[in-house]
């Protein structure tokens, strides 16, 4: 068996140690003579499973008890549509555009009524997080929207927008569990988990409970109302069982690994490693602001197309994959999510520096 450092920026690389785990027990879970795959969803023992997976993300977190936690489907871009099927009652929302999510999120909204972009940072490519201290947001918009983590341009928003009362809804799928969050300041938070937690498929939502109402858009299919799932627990019906046994095994990881607040100071240690090498490197370069930089995810260039390919190739025989930026910006990005030990980090900057010397 050889496992590659793998900087995937989604789906993307996950705890060994809950890999190992899962394999352990894929034939017989733990004497029930079956896999989590073949069982129901409504036995017991797979109730156990997905209560331990809430109370551990809950424990987590601190996400406090007028919140729900929905484990649905769809991915991150189901809930472009969810989220203004149940909030937009005055068919209005303010959206921060900060990236390629971002903007899908507000095309999808203007669907459903009047989605205003309040802020972007599109003139620059997306390489800096407006200033949001003051924006101009309607009276009347039913929440606030951002992408809290942009994990194509890689930048992360440091202080939360000022949304003058209004309802904050992030997605924060590349950012999801990577350091302490206060869940109060927040309507909805949610993310798909192929970034940072578990396996694609399943989509996690933390929902404070007065947003969770019948009154939904006119239309609004059953399956795609809150209420439907925070009602029967995320059972309604079938959920993506494995995936959320996953998820579990790896919100267990992260309380042995010492909780978020142990998470984001070895993933700031991670991130500094890369960062200040690209500060130092006369090759290589962030393309970032250096405040708004994220600590997911890391895109860099070389400011040369062909010197660009023949890194990632070369990366990629020395076994550091997927190194290639997104389609949409070209260069690389490294994604240096929880489960990236610093040990690849700092193998990744040993072979960009032996790169830079031998492409002087
Ligand atoms: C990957 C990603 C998405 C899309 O997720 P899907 O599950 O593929 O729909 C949305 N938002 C962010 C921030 C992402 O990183």
């Amino acid at each position: 068996m050889s496992r590659v450092y793998n900087f995937s920026a989604g789906p993307a690389v996950l705890p060994e140690e809950v890999l190992k785990e899962a394999a352990d027990e894929m034939l017989d879970y733990r004497g029930s003579g079956m896999s989590v795959m073949e069982m129901s969803h409504r036995s017991k023992v797979y109730d156990t499973i997905i209560k331990e997976a809430e109370a551990d993300l809950r424990d987590l977190m601190d996400i406090p008890d007028n919140y729900k936690v929905l484990f649905l489907q769809g991915g991150a871009s189901q809930q472009f549509a969810m989220i203004p099927m149940n909030l937009m009652k005055k068919k209005k929302a303010a959206y921060i555009v900060t990236g390629q999510w971002a903007k899908k999120a507000w095309k999808e909204a203007q669907i459903y009524g009047e989605a205003v972009a309040v802020a972007s940072s599109e003139d620059k490519t997306f390489s800096y997080i407006p200033d949001c201290s003051d924006l101009d947001i309607p009276e009347d918009a039913d929440y606030v929207y951002i992408c809290e983590n942009n994990t194509i341009y890689g930048t992360k928003y440091k202080t939360l927008p000022n949304t003058k009362g209004h309802t904050l809804v992030a997605d924060v799928s590349s950012c999801f569990l990577s350091e302490p969050v206060d869940v109060t300041k927040y309507g909805i938070i949610y993310g798909g988990v192929q970034k940072n937690i578990g396996p694609a498929g399943v989509v996690i939502v933390i929902i404070r409970e007065d947003l969770i109402t019948g009154d939904t858009l006119p239309g609004t299919p059953t399956m795609l109302k809150y209420k439907t799932h925070a009602d029967a627990q995320s059972l309604y019906n079938t959920p993506p069982a494995y995936g959320i046994y996953i998820c579990g095994k790896v919100f267990k990881w992260l309380k042995k690994m010492g909780g978020l607040k142990a998470m984001k100071e070895r993933n700031e240690e991670k991130a500094k490693i890369l960062y200040d090498f690209l500060d130092e490197s006369k090759l290589f370069k962030g393309t970032v602001v250096k405040e708004d930089r994220s600590l997911m995810n890391v895109p860099f260039v070389t400011g040369d197309d062909a010197l660009d390919a023949k890194f990632v190739a070369e990366a990629k025989a020395a076994g550091f994959e997927n190194l290639k930026g997104h389609r949409s910006v070209g260069g690389m990005r490294a994604s240096i999510y929880n489960a990236m030990p610093k040990e690849g980090v700092e193998k990744l900057v040993e072979f960009m520096r032996a790169f830079e010397q031998n492409n002087a």
